[in-house]
């Protein structure tokens, strides 16, 4: 593991993560910059829970699009310049494991969000038909009359919630997909496809999403 020692006055930035230790190059870049971590691995310290930038040394819980972004560079800029495969996670191995948890964890509540899904499709249903029952009820039956908006109102949460549960069940779905994938969650599986410039069709066969919405997903991740 690499050792915040034998300082020089390179440090100062990893402060503001409330790291005080200063930063020690490891090497200089083909290009002459200095290198704060080894090309083509990732540096990891603080007992897992940070990576260090190869551009500044500054230790982070992982190379984010913005941290990249602060040295000119994308993700892909970063991983092509410090020789970094696209297997290689960017995230500290704590930030990863927490990632992966927690995809876990939605997919695994998926169950319950199927069985609202159900419960939805029936009140769906029967508030359909409760509406459809009223208004064939003969014109002029005020009883009627004032049934149908009360039924209609009782209908659209119904129908809310079966798309928002339909909504929720699909994102899990594409959530665990990206975990099996081998990344941290749907947004790092993301960035990485957006960063490839795949296409939308290759993100719909992975995610087993439709085309528009995978065209959609990379769009909002540009
Ligand atoms: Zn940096």
């Amino acid at each position: 593991m690499f050792e915040h020692k034998g300082v020089h006055g390179l440090g100062g930035r990893g402060a503001s993560r409330g790291l005080t230790e200063p930063h020690i190059p490891v090497g200089r870049h083909p290009d002459g910059a200095w290198l704060f971590a080894p090309v083509g691995s990732m540096l990891v310290v603080a007992s897992g829970s940070r990576v260090v930038c190869h551009g500044c040394g500054e230790a982070l819980e992982a190379i984010s699009r913005a941290h990249a972004g602060r040295h000119g560079l994308d993700l892909a800029g970063y991983r092509e310049r410090f020789g970094l495969n696209r297997k290689t996670s960017l995230l500290a191995p704590t930030l990863a494991a927490a990632r992966a948890a927690e995809g876990r964890r939605r997919w695994a509540g998926n169950e319950g969000v199927r069985a609202g899904l159900a419960v939805g499709q029936e009140m769906a249903r029967s508030g359909a038909l409760y509406v459809l029952g009223a208004g064939a009820q003969p014109v002029g039956g005020r009883r009627a009359q004032g049934r149908v908006p009360a039924s209609a109102e009782g209908a659209s949460p119904a129908l809310r919630a079966h798309r928002e549960a339909r909504v929720a069940a699909a994102r899990a779905r594409w959530e665990a997909r990206a975990v099996a994938l081998g990344f941290a969650d749907l947004a790092a599986y993301l960035d990485d496809r957006v960063a490839s410039g795949a296409s939308a069709h290759r993100v719909r066969t992975e995610l087993g999403c439709g085309g528009t919405v995978a065209a959609r997903l990379l769009v909002e991740r540009s």
